[in-house]
């Protein structure tokens, strides 16, 4: 099987395992981006590196429906690396085949 997750000193630093997330809105359900999940553990900031195909940047991350807050972006120190800290419920996650990545 073919997978175009990025391999990386960050992917390897998380144990090499990783899970592409599609990630959306809690509010109105809209799709907001792929992410690429690498190691265990529960989601609090997506890297802008693991955003797939997506126009989220060093913004603010806002619904594109209903505009609602979702998370601000932040540099994570230990790693020197811009991310989104996502709020607290903010968006759902689920686990989605690798294959959507093109
Ligand atoms: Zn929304």
């Amino acid at each position: 099987m073919k997978t175009k997750f990025k391999s990386d000193k960050y992917r390897k630093a998380r144990g090499g395992h990783s899970r592409l997330l599609d990630v959306s809105c809690a509010k109105c359900n809209t799709h907001l981006f792929y992410y690429q999940k690498d190691g265990p553990g529960i989601l609090k900031r997506t890297y802008l590196d693991r955003i797939v195909d997506s126009k989220v940047g060093k913004s603010n991350l806002v619904c594109p429906k209903c505009k609602e807050l979702l998370g601000v972006p932040i540099i994570y120190k230990k790693e020197s690396r811009p991310a989104i800290r996502l709020f607290e419920g903010a968006v759902s996650k689920k686990i989605t085949k690798s294959s959507k990545l093109k």
